[in-house]
């Protein structure tokens, strides 16, 4: 086929320079590359237990319906999360997952050539969203490694990168892939200090690990903070992650831009009825945290008897500081049958993050990890 055009440089112009979202390797992949029948997945901070055993009921509950769209509007669904969080429906924008949110506030929000602050070692969607609305991205400086919170969002960076061009601020408290966490008095005082026209993105994927001590009470704080936007997702602690389903929390005004330019049935039927049995299965998510508490202390002290150290998380994974290139332990991991997370793309060469799993899986990840280390 003789190809005369240029479909790259046709693009729009954020969109030829940007890279694509590499996805952790799935086990099929690696089964079928190493020839291997037993593997664990410990890359994408999945719900080990699986899902929600309502979400599933309620999923087999609805696949004869599945000839109907979805209710585009996920009423029944707005109204048990405006119920649960204490804001008026009109607040909430689903979204396929938490993922689309985010990119739907830098399309409705970010014109060619303004601007997007986030943090050095800040989730990798951000970049990507921001060039996709041909945005130009400001990266804050984190903090350095031997501080209280080693490689953590730096709060006055974050401010200090902050100009009149500035439209969107993406914050992950706690932040993957480093597991770092914000205190809640620094976090509302920050916000409190951006300009009233500057959207301030909480992207809270791991609130629900979050021991209440340290959660920040975000969605409180919105009345006071009319531009603050909380986003969370079923994806993590849920179970729910090959679902697809998130939403964001807003000032109705914000809500009204996302509902404006979201696709009409963007969160699917199966994902909406999942998501509100999820929501009613109080005990796996109870079960989910106490295995997370448990597989924490398990790999905590597994990594310090390898003479490892990990960046302290409140999350479901661990980004572990190997001193050496994290993609050759990643590769040598590969090879016993472990996935986890090489961090080379977020600029973190010497670490691996690993997701917290069950107990079994956690020895096994120990196990492989003590071999390839020698
Ligand atoms: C996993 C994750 C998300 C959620 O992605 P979904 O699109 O909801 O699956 C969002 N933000 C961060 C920081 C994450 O790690």
């Amino acid at each position: 086929m003789t190809q005369d055009c240029d479909f790259i440089g046709l693009a729009v112009p954020g969109v030829r320079s940007m890279d694509t979202y590499e996805p952790g390797k799935s086990e099929e992949e690696l089964k079928r590359e190493f020839g291997l029948s037993d593997v664990i997945k410990l890359a994408s901070n999945e719900n080990p237990l699986g899902a929600s055993p309502k979400a599933i009921e309620a999923v087999e509950k609805a696949l004869p319906s599945l000839n109907r769209y979805p209710d585009g509007n996920g009423f029944e669904l707005k109204v048990v999360l405006a119920a649960r969080h204490e804001v008026e429906l009109n607040q909430i924008t689903l979204g396929d997952g938490s993922g689309e949110v985010l990119a739907l506030l830098a399309q409705a929000f970010v014109n060619p050539g303004d601007e997007v602050v986030f943090s050095e070692y800040a989730f990798a969607l951000y970049p990507l969203i921001t060039q996709a609305a041909s945005g130009v991205a400001r990266v804050a400086a984190a903090n350095s490694a031997d501080d209280a919170s080693p490689r953590g969002h730096n709060l006055d960076n974050i401010a200090n990168q902050i100009s009149h061009k500035t439209r969107l601020v993406f914050i992950a408290n706690p932040n993957n892939p480093t597991g770092t966490w914000l205190q809640p008095e620094d976090l509302l005082r920050f916000i409190r200090s951006v300009p009233p026209q500057v959207l301030v993105v909480i992207d809270e994927a791991y609130k629900e690990y979050v021991d209440a001590e340290v959660a920040a009470p975000t969605i409180g704080w919105m009345s006071g903070c009319p531009n603050l936007v909380v986003t969370r997702t079923f994806s993590k602690a849920y179970g729910l992650a090959g679902l697809r389903i998130g939403y964001a929390v807003s000032n109705s005004q914000v809500a009204d831009v996302l509902n404006r330019i979201r696709q009409p049935f963007n969160t699917s039927l199966l994902a909406q009825v999942a998501a509100l049995a999820a929501l009613e299965d109080i005990e796996f998510l109870e079960t989910t945290r106490k295995l997370n508490r448990a597989g924490m202390v398990q790999l905590l002290n597994g990594l310090e008897d390898l003479g490892l150290a990990c960046l302290p998380s409140r999350a479901n994974f661990l980004c572990i500081e190997l001193g050496e290139p994290g993609k050759v332990v990643f590769e040598a991991l590969l090879r016993e049958g472990v996935i986890v997370r090489a961090l080379d793309c977020y600029d973190l060469p010497n670490c691996i993050r690993v997701t917290i799993g069950t107990e079994a899986q956690n020895n096994r990840f120990l196990k492989a990890l003590a071999k390839v280390k020698g």
